[in-house]
């Protein structure tokens, strides 16, 4: 049994543009809204749309006129590189970083001094309302670097007056007796490397719920509801969601209150619409599309309607915390990462899913997708909890039936399933890498 308790509600909000009334709010990203066509109306890519369009900040005269700004896609970008979106002088820069490069060559994306300043204050926001405190100690394992994750949440927990101790990636038993050491109650780094760290505790003969760690803020890639769980069990701690990325600014678009409850977007930054990616029409809320967002307020490099790729629900349903903006569901896949098996559409996520509503499996898995003749075949590869490997063939190939079940009840598939010993698949200490397709190479 594991003793979490429950959240810590203390409803803590960090700045009054979180609680806006709605009317208010809108009014603030209308006045945002006119001074970001303003700024990027000389960047060539918006303005020959906006002469297109016949766009200008005076046409901008209410939110609806969002929807007749271009959409900004990874390809834009990609054909204005390295920096052909930049609305300031190149001198008045004051930072570069890079997309993780998942889905190719990495695009790179800016920051003025106040950029940087106003990403900090975003992801202060959202671990003050998954309860940091000034006395906290927090452990970042997040690559430092190119990737916005560790340089974004560093600045926003030194903001906070939290201590930081920049860890970054790679060598797990030293981060290990690092947050022993050092007392950390706050872990930031990906979910998947939250279980790396605990399975890598318990080969160390340490009890990884009994290190000092509370609670955990974790985000970058795409996880579910079982594997909070599985979080939270392994190491005793609460886990909360954030979510962004560096075509936004870094963390810090959204992240989950103490009520964990979807994660509340930063609106009076970021512009949120969710799409239906094929038609590009807004689907109603509680219905999934695709994320597109506006940043408002940036100097350097603001996006108008870049499209995530990322699939999620909108909620503005009331939360309890008191915040007034718009919550997003976890994200439960890409467009890009969607695999389309045999005509069925299966989100990495939904495989995961089906793997942890099954006993004795771990989180530990890949997918791979072959065409061997004609045929999509896909295999689904999990380690077991060591005691249930066993050398009878009639258990094995009990939960191989189980697992497969489960998977085509949630993904709507069938699959091979292979069972695998403990620590035989690959870990991952930033974004976990788990599909493989090798369909189209032979
Ligand atoms: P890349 O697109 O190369 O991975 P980024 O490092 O900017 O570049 O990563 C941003 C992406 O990471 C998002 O578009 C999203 O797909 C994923 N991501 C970030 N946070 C989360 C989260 N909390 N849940 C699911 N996916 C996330
Ligand atoms: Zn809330």
């Amino acid at each position: 049994m594991h003793t979490v308790q429950p959240p810590p509600i203390d409803n803590a909000v960090r700045d009054r543009d979180e609680t806006l009334p709605r009317a208010e709010l809108e009014a603030l990203q209308l006045t945002r809204l006119r001074e970001v066509v303003e700024r990027v109306a000389h960047v060539p890519f918006y303005r020959e749309a906006f002469a297109l369009r016949g766009i200008t900040a005076r046409t901008i005269k209410s939110l609806d006129d969002l929807r007749r700004l271009p959409f900004t896609t990874k390809d834009d970008l990609r054909r204005h590189h390295p920096l052909g979106f930049i609305t300031v002088p190149r001198e008045q820069l004051a930072r570069i970083h890079g997309s993780s490069g998942t889905t190719g060559k990495p695009t790179f994306v800016a920051y003025t001094a106040k950029d940087l300043q106003t990403w900090s204050d975003l992801c202060a926001r959202f671990l003050v309302a998954g309860g940091l405190q000034p006395r906290h100690t927090v452990h970042v394992a997040f690559g430092y670097g190119l990737f916005t994750g560790g340089f974004g949440l560093h600045y926003g927990i030194e903001k906070v007056g939290a201590a930081v101790v920049p860890a970054a990636s790679g060598n797990t038993r030293r981060q290990i007796e690092i947050i022993q050491d050092l007392g950390a109650e706050v872990l930031v780094c990906t979910p998947s490397y939250a279980l790396t760290i605990a399975e890598t505790a318990r080969e160390m003969g340490i009890d990884p719920r009994r290190l000092p760690l509370k609670f955990g803020h974790f985000g970058a890639e795409p996880w579910t509801e079982e594997m909070r769980q599985q979080i939270e069990a392994d190491l005793d701690i609460l886990a909360f969601n954030n979510y962004g990325l560096s075509e936004v600014i870094g963390p810090g678009v959204s992240g989950e209150c103490a009520h964990r409850d979807g994660m509340h977007i930063q609106e009076d930054h970021f512009l949120v619409e969710c799409l239906d990616p094929d038609t590009l029409e807004s689907v109603g809320d509680g219905e999934e599309g695709e994320l597109v967002f506006t940043a408002l307020t940036k100097e350097a490099m603001p996006l108008l309607r870049y499209r995530t790729r990322d699939i999620a629900r909108l909620t503005r349903e009331p939360c309890a915390c008191g915040r007034t903006t718009v919550r997003m569901s976890r994200v439960t896949g890409r467009t890009d990462d969607m695999l389309i098996i045999r005509g069925v559409n299966v989100f990495p996520s939904q495989i995961e899913e089906a793997l942890l509503r099954v006993e004795g499996t771990t989180p530990h898995y890949m997918i791979e997708v072959e065409r061997p003749g004609t045929l999509d075949q896909l295999t689904v590869k999990v380690e077991v909890l060591p005691e249930l490997l066993s050398d009878r063939m009639d258990r094995m190939q009990r939960l191989k039936d189980r697992i497969g079940k489960e998977i085509l009840t949630v993904a709507g598939i069938r699959a091979n399933v292979e069972l695998a010993a403990p620590r035989t698949l690959e870990r991952f200490t930033g974004k976990a890498k788990r599909v493989v397709d090798k369909r189209g190479q032979n």
